[in-house]
C-alpha cells in the first residue's frame, strides 16, 4: 500500500528533509584527499544528535553506521573506515535520518580532488539522470516515466542502471512501497502519481556493466568489473503543482 501524506505530515518530511540537506551539505564539504570516511561517520553522527534526529541507517537491518560511504568500484552501501581517501576517487556517501517520526534519505557523489574523465562524466550523467527523473515526477505522471527518464539519459552514454537496488517510497518508514526501479521492468506503466506521495528517487549508475556482487561483510556492493559507480538520490513529494525536493536546502 501507497502511503499519501497529508499537509501536516508533509511539513514534518521538510523538516527532516531539511536536516539531511544539512548534514550531506557539511559532509561535502569535508571531503578531500586524506580525509577518512569514519571521520565523516562520527561528524555525520554528531550533527545528527546536536539536530534532535537519529540517524536512519545505523542499525537499519543491522548496518553498523550512520553513513554509506561507497568509493570507486563500491555501488551502496559501503562500511566507513579509516584510511585516508586518496585524490581521484569519486565517493559516495548515502545518509538518512529519521526526526520527528520522519524519515529522510539522500545521496550524492563527490570528487576527491581532481579526477579523471570516465569518472567525471559518470558523476555528471548520474546527477543529471536523477534531474531528469525528478521532472517526471508530477500528477498524472506514472512511475515508469520516471524509471525511463533515469535508463533513457544514462544507456545514451554508455553508462549502466543497477538492477539490484531500487529507489522506494518514504515516510513513516525509510522503505515504503512503491519500489521504484532506475529501469523500465515490464511493459506497463507503473502506479500513477497522486499528490502526498514521496519517493526516494535513487540513481545508481555503473560505468561498465550493471552487474554488482555483495562482499563479504554482507552489505557493500561492488560492481561485478571493478569499473566505478555513481549515487545521487533526492527524497521528493509528490504535489499538485509538482515535485518538491524535500531533502534540498
Ligand atoms: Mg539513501
Ligand atoms: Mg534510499
Amino acid at each position: 500500500m501507497i502511503v499519501l501524506k497529508s499537509r501536516a505530515e508533509l511539513a514534518k518530511m521538510r523538516d527532516a528533509g531539511k536536516v539531511v540537506a544539512e548534514i550531506l551539505a557539511l559532509l561535502k564539504e569535508r571531503i578531500k584527499p586524506g580525509v577518512t570516511t569514519a571521520e565523516l561517520d562520527s561528524l555525520a553522527e554528531k550533527e545528527c544528535r546536536k539536530r534532535g534526529a537519529k540517524p536512519a541507517f545505523k542499525g537499519y537491518g543491522g548496518f553498523p553506521y550512520s553513513i554509506c560511504a561507497s568509493p570507486d568500484d563500491q555501488v551502496v552501501h559501503g562500511f566507513p573506515n579509516t584510511l585516508p581517501v586518496s585524490e581521484g576517487t569519486i565517493l559516495s556517501i548515502d545518509f538518512g535520518v529519521i526526526y520527528r517520526g520522519y524519515y529522510g534519505d539522500s545521496a550524492f557523489t563527490a570528487a576527491v580532488g581532481s579526477i579523471n574523465d570516465q569518472k567525471r562524466h559518470l558523476v555528471e550523467i548520474t546527477e543529471k539522470s536523477l534531474s531528469l527523473a525528478i521532472e517526471q515526477v508530477c500528477c498524472g505522471g506514472y512511475l515508469y516515466d520516471v524509471a525511463r527518464a533515469v535508463q533513457g539519459c544514462v544507456e545514451a552514454e554508455g553508462f549502466s542502471v543497477v538492477r539490484e537496488f531500487v529507489g522506494h517510497g518514504i515516510g513513516k518508514g525509510l522503505h515504503e512501497e512503491p519500489q521504484i526501479p532506475n529501469f523500465v521492468p515490464d511493459a506497463g506503466r507503473g502506479v500513477e502519481l497522486k499528490p502526498g506521495m514521496t519517493l526516494a528517487i535513487e540513481p545508481m549508475v555503473n560505468a561498465g556493466a550493471p552487474g554488482v556482487k555483495i562482499l563479504r561483510d554482507g552489505w557493500t556492493a561492488v560492481t561485478v568489473d571493478g569499473q566505478p559507480s555513481a549515487h545521487f538520490e533526492h527524497t521528493v513529494a509528490v504535489t499538485e503543482n509538482g515535485p518538491e525536493i524535500l531533502t534540498q536546502i
